[in-house]
């Protein structure tokens, strides 16, 4: 590394310092490349930090599946807590609209569901060995996540078990009696449950993405506060414009999650991104009334989640622009339902919003820009970016240094939307 405070180089610069650029600095370091890690914020302040921490072995199905279809209707009016939409947004992205609906047929279930089990698999691997290399074991918990409905849907629990069977990934069908042993502090209001069994989670994702970025620093890796204005080719290389300096690198990462399309533009590059909101609160537990894992109503579409400062409720999807005001109607229309099936106090902040960065075929980029050398992509990992993040960072760090990743990414490739 070379430079002074405000122009620096390495061999790899890598934008953003979310789970994804945190896990890419890391996995480059672990290949002997010297990399600087910028993000304005400190490392995993953004969407790394308000999810809902779930590091899901079952999220091989995206949202955009066949049964897709029927729900649609429901969506019409506009009040569903599972989904929301900006007419207007719609209309201006209606091109977005049909590639998504587009994917939702059959024929694009097994592949995606395929490549993206590949990607989770790796990367679940990664973070049980990061976690504990980073000295926050405490923060995994190995309880599995719990999805109940509050009918008799057992077909559609059923379904979903008969799916992961397929791939190999594990789930246990719940009777009411079932989640109670499993759950004796939620009201018994779920007949039918199914637990992803292999599914871990964490009590602050925020807080493990912290870690992860110390792991950056204590293996040579430098981190740099400072607002990513550019990224201009220079010579065989890159020039990386900040708010305070400059970097030169012969490789640059983008991994800006939703604002990835945004530095690419000038590039001449059009990342059909769309902006998946979701919104989150967490209240005061009660510590005599304590929920063990993670736990999805699937028909009242939220997520209530154990973490390190409250039980985090967190909402449905939100489709709209990615810097329009906060619109916590589905927020408001969830909360009550949680706290009737579990014991919480009041709020301990505001609301939190954040965008799932969601491309049509609800596959991220991860690969080579397709018109330029040494420029990398690692962004659009809508709902499941936080348990993919490591496994999308090693894979390309593995492809900087000429390497393979762990898993076929061939169904990431940048190049089949640029
Ligand atoms: C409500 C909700 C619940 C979710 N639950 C889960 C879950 O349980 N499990 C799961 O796996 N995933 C979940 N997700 C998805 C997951 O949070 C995201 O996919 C993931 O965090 C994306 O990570 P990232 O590193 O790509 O982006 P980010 O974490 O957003 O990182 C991007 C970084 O880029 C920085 N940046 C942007 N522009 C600039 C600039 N110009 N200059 C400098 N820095 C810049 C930002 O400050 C930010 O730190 C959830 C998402 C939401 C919204």
């Amino acid at each position: 590394m070379a430079g002074g405070a405000n122009e620096q180089a390495a061999d790899v610069v890598v934008l953003g310092a979310g789970i994804v650029g945190v896990s890419a600095a890391y996995a480059i370091r672990e290949r002997g490349l010297s990399v600087i890690l910028v993000d304005r914020r400190p490392p995993g302040e953004e969407t790394s930090h308000g999810n809902a921490g779930i590091l899901s072995s079952g999220s091989i199905l995206p949202l955009n599946k066949p049964s897709l279809f029927k729900t649609l209707p429901s969506y019409l009016t506009n009040q569903s807590a599972a989904l929301r939409w900006n007419p207007f947004w719609t209309i201006r992205n209606v091109d977005w609209v049909l590639r998504f609906l587009a994917n939702a047929v059959d024929a694009r279930v097994k592949p995606r569901a395929a490549a993206l089990h590949g990607l989770i698999g790796a990367s679940l691997k990664l973070h049980r060995d990061w976690i504990a290399r980073a000295g926050v074991s405490e923060r995994i918990r190995e309880t599995g996540w719990l999805k109940v409905w509050r009918s008799e849907a057992v077909a559609a629990a059923r379904a979903e078990h008969d799916f992961l069977a397929d791939y190999g990934i594990k789930s246990e069908l719940l009777d009411r009696q079932a989640i109670s042993a499993l759950e004796p502090n939620i009201v018994p209001s779920y007949a039918v449950g199914l637990l992803h069994s292999q599914t871990a989670s964490v009590d602050s994702p925020g807080n493990v993405t912290k870690a992860y970025a110390r792991m950056v620093a204590g293996s040579g890796g430098l981190l740099r506060q400072s607002d990513i204005k550019a990224l201009v080719t220079d010579g065989d290389g890159w020039r990386v414009v900040l708010g305070d300096g400059v970097i030169r690198a012969r490789h640059v990462v983008v991994a800006l999650g939703p604002w990835s399309p945004d530095i690419l533009k000038p590039l001449g590059y059009k990342v059909p991104m769309a902006f998946e909101r979701g919104y989150h609160q967490e209240f005061t537990p009660n510590p005599a009334r304590k929920l063990q894992r993670p736990i999805h109503d699937a028909e009242g579409s939220f997520v209530m989640t154990p973490m390190e400062n409250g039980i985090r409720v967190t909402s449905g999807v939100e489709l709209t622009d990615r810097d329009a005001p906060s619109n916590v109607a589905q927020l408001t229309q969830v909360v009550p339902l949680a706290r009737a099936v579990a014991e919480f106090g009041e709020a301990v902040a505001a609301p939190w919003r954040g965008a799932r960065p969601t491309l049509p075929d609800s596959l991220p980029m991860i690969g080579p820009a397709p018109r330029h050398s040494g420029l990398w992509f690692a962004f659009g990992h809508q709902h499941i970016g936080f348990t993919t993040g490591p496994a999308t960072g090693a894979a390309v760090a593995a492809m900087i240094a000429q390497d393979r990743p762990s898993f076929d990414a061939s169904a990431f490739s940048p190049s089949r939307y640029l």
